[in-house]
């Protein structure tokens, strides 16, 4: 139980050590000013110009303003076990429920608190067809991942999109993020989970996203042939946690011995 301060870390622009890092979104080669842009670049540009994918102003993926706005979590003072900030130790309500472990995976870090921007942001990556963020994600979760967790792990994997997401976003979308971020951890990325079709979980409580979430995850042949015992698992968001637990569980009553997971953003 705690009684700090909720820890919103409004990161500054050039810290350089790991815990307080802070990705900078590469511009995209359409706002940088080549002598002559490649033909299909700049008619990509002229008909549909980079926009910031937290406020729209033109010119980058994502303005300084907006960039700054954003509330990273410092997992130094978040809670170990869900990654609310509310303090350096496992917040009330994980305490409360540690009579019986309220989680199947043991640690769980996230990189930003979900307000409007990082909002829109993760809406505009998955719905909207703006991949160009899996890198921006992808650096801002190593950052946010203590470097230990990646010595540590045997395998980074990520909670897929079922099939019929899949269908209609066109990729499967913690995918690209979690490749770009196991190739700066020197992890390997393995896809270890398949998930089946369930109800939309935004409007259920905990109890009905578990009973939704029952049985909708199943190893991938992978996972079963080469056993992986640590596993790194990333989402891009953490609500109430039940999707990550019940992923967890498969993989710990059949492969794994520790699951830690990490999410793009944490929400209530
Ligand atoms: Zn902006
Ligand atoms: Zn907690």
């Amino acid at each position: 139980m705690t009684e700090e301060v909720p820890a919103r870390v409004r990161a500054p622009d050039t810290v350089e050590c790991a815990m307080t890092r802070v990705p900078q979104v590469t511009k995209p080669a359409s706002t940088h000013k080549p002598d002559v842009l490649p033909l299909s670049q700049a008619l990509l540009e002229l008909v549909w110009p980079t926009r910031c994918a937290g406020c729209e102003a033109p010119g980058e993926l994502l303005c300084p303003e907006c960039r700054d706005s954003l509330l990273h979590i410092d997992h130094t003072t978040a809670c170990p076990r869900c990654g609310a900030p509310y303090g350096r130790t496992i917040c009330t309500e994980c305490y409360a429920a540690s009579g019986k472990q309220l989680f199947s995976f043991s640690q769980a870090v996230c990189a930003l608190e979900m307000e409007a921007i990082s909002g829109r942001m993760i809406v505009l990556y998955k719905d909207r067809n703006e991949r160009r963020l899996a890198d921006y994600y992808a650096n801002l979760l190593f950052a946010a991942i203590p470097a230990v967790w990646f010595t540590w792990a045997d395998c980074l994997s990520w909670i897929p999109s079922d099939k019929r997401s899949v269908r209609r976003r066109g990729f499967d979308s913690m995918r690209p993020i979690a490749t770009r971020l196991a190739a700066l951890g020197k992890v390997p990325p393995v896809a270890l989970l398949r998930k089946a079709i369930v109800l939309d979980q935004r409007r259920l409580d905990r109890e009905q996203r578990r009973q939704n979430l029952i049985g909708s995850f199943a190893l991938t042949d992978a996972a079963i042939q080469d056993r992986y015992s640590r596993i790194l698992l990333i989402d891009d968001v953490f609500t109430t946690g039940a999707t990550l637990d019940s992923a967890a569980a498969v993989l710990l009553t059949q492969t794994a011995i520790e699951v830690r997971v990490a999410t793009i953003l944490r929400a209530w």
